[in-house]
């Protein structure tokens, strides 16, 4: 069979490596790709957007399975616009992907339902949020409604900073359309975790939950960026917390879904936060997470072309979706200056060197060049290393990073610090 993803990061590269596994596989088309998603796939230049001519290119190449990678084709209805094809598109409808693409949206789906979150009000005139603000106090959070590449979201700690974020998106126009409303909500405090879910619509099963690293240096230092690194299991999610966070989260969200009549299929991202009060969900996406997935598909012990399919057939529940006992790590490698302005067309070298020793490199921001490698965004590359442990896995990735250059690379130190600091206090408790 063909198969076809959709999108060009370090998600989509973990996300073909792990499809190409099942042997049935031809080939995996990948719109756009990148250079190293080009070396297990065929790339191909056509606009994402443009849902017509994406069916026409699935239909010619005789795709089987479409999967979708980033949250804007998926707003833009891809997925809708392949079924009315009869073609079979791994993801949620333009509707489903709401709880992603609209902050309010998902923030009354939970209300309405009781999932726990943040307390919450929406606004669409700066004057009576700054007003709200204001009879609230600070610590705040000001997310903008819409989707705004990772941006959206102000933690503000004083009043003014609050207010200033409403200006920016209200008034400024900082994100266009997609902050004309803004959602303020409730400074929540607690250890934050993602668990991603596969979901037919009914069924609901969560993949190994990981933690990310969004602070650009050691010790959670200096500016928020959209993932310095990653790893799986995240040990804060017990056995217990999961189930609780099945029951109290997963189950309720997928059935709301379906009551509200815009049933979720596809991968559900929860960002959660450990509360006094239990688990509360602080979002949701309506894809993989990056650089989540580039740790938890590694770990996933199952076929995954065989999962989605289940999926989007509703036979999820007779599907096993089983995991490695071993953990994963992934640490990413920056470009200079990132997350403000940095450089790009820098050689990137020993690429291979690093796959050799046993560590997944995948292609985040690189472009090709006559045989070399270049940088070409932010976030440059994501290197995985399994292991039998976190802090082996740690060490794997660690050691194959040192087989990596380019100019200006810079890379977090610490990836995994808690977790491997929870297992430390976990086998001094057990002496
Ligand atoms: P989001 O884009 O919704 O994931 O938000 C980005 C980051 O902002 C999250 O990872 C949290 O660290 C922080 N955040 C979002 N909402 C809240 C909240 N209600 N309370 C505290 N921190 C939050």
């Amino acid at each position: 069979m063909n198969l076809l993803v959709i999108g060009g990061g370090g998600r989509e590269h973990a996300l073909v490596s792990k499809l190409k596994e099942n042997r049935d596989v031809e080939k995996i088309f990948c719109i756009p790709g990148n250079p190293g998603i080009a070396k297990i796939a065929e790339c191909v230049e056509l606009d994402i957007m443009d849902n017509a001519a994406l069916v026409v290119f699935a239909k010619e190449q005789k795709v089987t399975l479409t999967v979708v990678g980033p949250e804007i084709p998926l707003s833009n209805g891809i997925v809708d616009v392949f079924q009315a094809n009869g073609l079979a598109c791994f993801g949620p409808t333009q509707a489903a992907a709401q709880i992603e693409s609209s902050k309010t949206f998902a923030k009354n789906l939970m209300e309405k339902y009781n999932i726990p979150t943040a307390k919450y009000a929406v606004f669409t005139q700066a004057d009576m949020a700054k007003a709200y603000i204001n009879s609230q106090g600070a610590p705040v959070v000001v997310k903008a409604d819409g989707l705004a590449a990772g941006k959206g979201v102000v933690v503000a700690m004083t009043i003014d900073e609050a207010l200033a974020a409403v200006d920016m998106m209200m008034c400024d126009g900082a994100f266009g359309q997609a902050g004309s409303q803004v959602v303020i909500e409730e400074f929540l405090v607690g250890e934050e975790a993602s668990i991603l879910a596969f979901t037919d619509g009914k069924t609901i099963i969560p993949m190994v939950a990981a933690q990310d690293h969004k602070r650009v240096f050691d010790h959670d230092q200096g500016p928020n960026t959209g993932g310095m690194g990653a790893y799986a299991p995240a040990p804060i999610i017990t056995p217990a917390i999961s189930a609780q966070v099945l029951k109290e989260i997963f189950q309720p969200t997928i059935a709301a879904m379906e009551s509200e009549g815009c049933s979720y299929c596809g991968c559900l991202y929860l960002g959660l936060i450990m509360t006094a009060d239990g688990p509360k969900v602080i979002e949701f996406n309506a894809r993989f997470g990056d650089p989540e997935t580039q740790v938890v598909l590694p770990l996933l012990d199952s076929d995954l072309v065989t999962i989605m399919k289940a999926c989007i057939e509703g036979t999820l529940a007779g599907t096993s979706v089983n995991w490695k006992d071993e953990a994963a790590v992934c640490v990413v490698l920056a470009a200079g200056g990132y997350p403000e302005e940095y450089a790009k067309g820098d050689i990137i070298s020993g690429i291979d060197k690093a796959e050799e020793q046993g560590a997944y490199v995948f292609h985040a921001g690189t472009a090709g060049c006559e045989g070399q490698v270049l940088t070409n965004g932010g976030r440059v590359l994501g290197v995985t290393a399994t292991d039998s442990a976190i802090k082996q896995a740690v060490d794997k990735a660690y050691q194959a990073i040192g087989s990596i250059k380019f100019k200006g690379m810079h890379y977090r130190k610490d990836i995994a610090f808690r977790a491997i600091k929870k297992n430390a206090d976990a086998s001094f408790k057990n002496i």
